[in-house]
């Protein structure tokens, strides 16, 4: 079961509007103490491990100085904490009690960002960061704030360990990278990991002591995407930080959208285009089979002539979801265009080209698609292309050449590039039979 946020808040408008927002954008479950009282309950009743955090208001009826904060940290809860202000004396406190964040409470964008904090902190679960520090103690300084917001912490003492660790690990999200170390330098190593990957898949930020402008200057220039000089606030640090993730995850969602179809989530023309030139490349060099099938719904505008655009559409899904199940790891499947999807096969032999998508062409056949209380129904024509040719675009060529001829016998078949149809002699027989459903 996931585990729960706790909300301890008295003000009933207040801990209703945090627990719906909670729900509706990331999915999350709550449970509401309205009282130091009442949290204790809470805790006797539910248990600690049940919750993985907990959103505080500092004062309370009958905890009016942060008694519930102290209690909750106590038992290990990581806290967001809601205050009324923001002075100093708050600060200290918050920042001794380790919170993971205070927030303004009168604030009507409050809600937002507790929201968004919890999120980001459950999504930080997911996210590697390396810190790469020569001295122990301030390593460990880094580590312990990262650790606070749950990122999957990797630690290196020096370059050489650094850029090891990144060659195994991979899939490393953010580096803090320290200037002074012994051998190769913060700047150095950021050069080095540039050479690799690039500033919107993976962020640096460059960490040295105040007084050296320079460093700054020579982190960014390295490649760097951001600094912070020591000694830091916790809060500019993990703005920083946050920020860096931020926009990664921005490119990323971006990159995403781009490369995929909106209605279906498959891969759209541009993004197949690219990505089968570069599968049949690396296909071709190392000898080995692949096939491609060009899929294409038939009478498809019936159904939105019949029963509405909106029909089609559920048509549209259900089918890209079908074919989707048939994909496997080096496979490349999108949505070309209308009702017409492409499927690059990989180590599909041409003996074993015809069976595949006829097996693809009667899974689409055999889909009962729930719409307003019909199912609906819908068959596809399959051109397939097993000889490569010269280009991806000859293949994609061929293809549609044998959809045409699918099409031309009647649809609901498949013909592949190896038995071909004479268009002359509709009768199919002899060794020309395309597979038929
Ligand atoms: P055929 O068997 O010859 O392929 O006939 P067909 O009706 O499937 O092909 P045709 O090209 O005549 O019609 C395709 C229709 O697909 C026309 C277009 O309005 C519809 N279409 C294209 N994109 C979408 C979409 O995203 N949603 C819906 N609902 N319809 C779409
Ligand atoms: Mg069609
Ligand atoms: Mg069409």
């Amino acid at each position: 079961m996931q585990r729960r946020i706790l909300i301890v808040e008295d003000n009933a408008v207040t801990s209703t509007l945090l627990k719906r927002a909670l729900k509706r954008e990331l999915g999350l479950a709550s449970v509401v103490a309205a009282s130091h009282q009442d949290t204790l309950a809470v805790l006797d009743r539910e248990g600690r491990d049940s919750f993985s955090l907990a959103l505080v208001d500092l004062q309370l009826p009958d905890a009016a100085a942060g008694e519930t904060l102290d209690l909750l940290v106590n038992r290990g809860f990581p806290c967001i904490v809601f205050t009324g202000d923001f002075s100093d004396e708050v600060r200290e406190r918050m920042v001794s009690r380790k919170v993971l964040d205070y927030l303004l409470k009168e604030n009507a964008q409050s809600v937002n960002a507790v929201v968004r904090l919890v999120g980001r902190i459950h999504q930080n679960e997911s996210l590697k960061v390396l810190v790469v520090d020569d001295s122990p103690t301030s390593r460990r300084a880094l580590v312990q704030l990262l650790e606070r917001h749950r990122f999957q912490v990797l630690e290196s003492g020096s370059g050489e360990e650094a850029l090891a660790l990144l060659e195994a690990q991979g899939d490393v999200a953010l580096a803090i990278v320290d200037y002074h170390m012994p051998g190769m330098d913060g700047a150095e190593l950021t050069r080095r990991i540039r050479e690799k990957v690039d500033l919107n898949r993976m962020a640096i930020i460059g960490v040295s002591a105040r007084g050296n402008n320079l460093l700054s200057a020579r982190f960014l220039k390295s490649g760097a995407n951001d600094f912070i000089a020591r000694p830091f606030l916790e809060e500019e640090f993990y703005c920083r930080v946050n920020l860096n993730v931020a926009m990664l995850d921005t490119i990323r969602s971006l990159r995403d959208a781009s490369m995929r179809d909106a209605l279906t989530g498959l891969y759209n023309r541009r993004y197949f285009q690219e990505a089968a030139a570069q599968a049949y490349a690396s296909l071709r060099r190392g000898h080995q089979p692949f096939a491609i099938g060009m899929i294409d719904l038939d009478f498809f505008k019936r159904i939105n002539d019949t029963h509405g655009h909106e029909a089609g559409d559920r048509v549209l899904q259900a089918v890209a979801k079908a074919l989707a199940q048939r994909v496997r790891g080096s496979d490349i499947l999108a949505r070309l265009g209308g009702e017409e999807f492409c499927l690059f096969a990989a180590n599909v032999t041409p003996d074993k080209a015809g069976a595949f998508f006829d097996q693809v062409r009667e899974a689409i056949a055999g889909l009962e698609i729930p719409y307003l209380g019909t199912s609906l129904q819908i068959t596809a024509s399959i051109g397939v292309c097993t000889r490569p040719g010269n280009s991806m675009s000859s293949m994609l060529g061929v293809a549609d050449a044998m959809l045409y001829q699918a099409k031309a016998i009647g649809r609901n078949c498949i013909v592949p590039d190896f038995a071909p149809l004479d268009l002359g002699h509709l009768d199919p027989g002899g060794a020309h039979v395309p597979i038929r459903g």
